[in-house]
């Protein structure tokens, strides 16, 4: 099926006389005939929800059109997208183990990877992505348990070299972790580029209506465990009496492991309702891309060419450092993101923020409505200048998200706020 198709019938078909909308099950637990069926779903030796923070039916459906979506063998949805990245990296890292990530990412996924994860004595090295293969590979180490980019980083709407990248993981025997929250599976599937976890805030585009805090993490079943650099995949779980991922889940031992390990224990989990919600966006998915796409080549068009604008990030504005390689990762659109700077630095940002009426000022992107951000006073605040500088993020910066409504009435609030700024 087509990714058209696939965002209105994976995950749930109903039988002969069932709801044709996914149903909500709203209900933590669920009843069973005898104690030893129950026994059996503890020991992982029969399929079957039993208790709604490790899985449940709505969420089950969504996760399996996620992970299709992706082209995975298997999702697990998490409370928000920062759930997501703390399990995705928890699930293979321990106190005492290094990462590597691009310095080019969300805000509050840097401060996860350099303050709260470094408290826990997980260590991470910051790259510049554009640095050569050499002072890449240099930061390997015995302990390096993955390398982490985002597809489009966010704010930076810098496009992350994936190939590059999980060719470089691989050679040092470790996977790559994508965050593909603004490019999407609609615009990016990563695992074709050699790519082995992906996660997404899905509070993002996959809802795109505003109305859930959600994440997901799809495992692509590519990835190797079996080096002794992961035992926590290949050696007996004493939590779970002996399981050993790799050999009783074979492709889908990552993602089993997340679920009855790090989910049970953590407890990040969704809810039935947000799950529901999320689906909802997802099956308009594609069709609100194109739109949000073709929306932002025109406004990224219109502000490059205006004299009160610095300088425009889009990847797929020709002339923008990202061309080449957003033709080859995004081909069908570079998502509705866009970051713009006003000549005159943070007071004329804020100016024209304050100017515009249709857009609105939010701490949130990816929605159906256009909003804007300063990430230098928001989501970025707590980043030092040299860290700002390290993730694309000037004073000026303002992150513009392209909605849905029409082109021309985006374009004359944009118009007008220039004006006042
Ligand atoms: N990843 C990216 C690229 C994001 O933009 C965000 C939030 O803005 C997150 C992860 C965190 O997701 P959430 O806000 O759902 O926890």
């Amino acid at each position: 099926m087509k990714i058209e198709t696939q965002c209105l019938h994976e995950g749930y078909e109903p039988g002969n006389g069932e709801p044709r909308a996914l149903p909500i099950y709203q209900s933590t637990t669920f009843t069973y005939d005898s104690t030893e069926h129950i026994g059996k779903l503890f020991d992982l030796a029969a399929e079957g929800h039993m208790y709604s923070r490790i899985s449940n039916p709505t969420v089950d459906c969504v996760e399996r059109k996620i992970a299709a979506l992706e082209g995975g063998v298997g999702a697990l949805l998490t409370s928000s997208g920062q759930a997501a990245t703390l399990i995705a990296v928890l699930n293979i890292c321990s106190a005492g183990d290094h990462i590597i990530a691009s310095s080019s990412i969300y805000g509050g996924t840097f401060n996860l990877l350099d303050v709260t994860l470094r408290r826990y004595g997980i260590e991470c090295s910051f790259i510049d992505p554009e640095n050569g293969d050499a002072a890449i590979e240099a930061l390997f180490r015995a302990n390096t348990k993955l390398v982490f980019g985002e597809t489009i980083a966010n704010p930076a709407i810098t496009v992350f070299d994936i190939e590059r990248f999980a060719k470089l993981a691989h050679r040092n025997g470790v996977p790559l972790v994508v965050d593909n929250t603004f490019a999407t599976p609609v615009l990016c599937r990563p695992f074709e580029f050699g790519a082995d976890i992906v996660i997404h805030s899905t509070t993002k585009y996959m809802d795109g209506h505003a109305v859930q805090i959600g994440g997901v993490i799809v495992d692509s079943g590519n990835f190797c465990w079996t080096a002794e650099r992961f035992p926590g995949l290949t050696e007996p779980d004493s939590s779970y009496h002996g399981v050993a991922y790799t050999r009783d889940f074979g492709r889908a031992a990552y993602i089993t492991k997340a679920r009855v390990q790090l989910m049970r224990d953590l407890g990040a989990s969704p809810t039935a309702m947000g799950a529901f919600l999320l689906n909802l966006g997802l099956e308009t998915l594609p069709l609100r891309m194109e739109r949000h796409c073709a929306n932002a080549e025109r406004i990224a068009a219109y502000l490059s060419t205006h004299q009160k604008v610095e300088f425009v990030k889009y990847p797929k504005l020709p002339g923008n450092a990202y061309y080449e390689r957003a033709m080859k990762y995004l081909p069908l659109g570079a998502s509705g993101v866009i970051a713009f700077s006003i000549r005159g630095g943070r007071e004329r940002a804020v100016r024209f923020m304050d100017a515009l009426t249709l857009a609105s000022n939010v701490v949130h992107v990816a929605d159906i409505r256009t909003c804007v951000l300063h990430p230098a006073s928001a989501t970025h605040r707590q980043m030092t200048d040299a860290q700002l500088e390290a993730a694309g993020i000037t004073p000026g910066l303002i992150r513009l998200s392209v909605g849905l409504e029409h082109i021309d009435d985006i374009l004359a609030d944009i118009a007008q706020a220039l004006e006042q700024a």
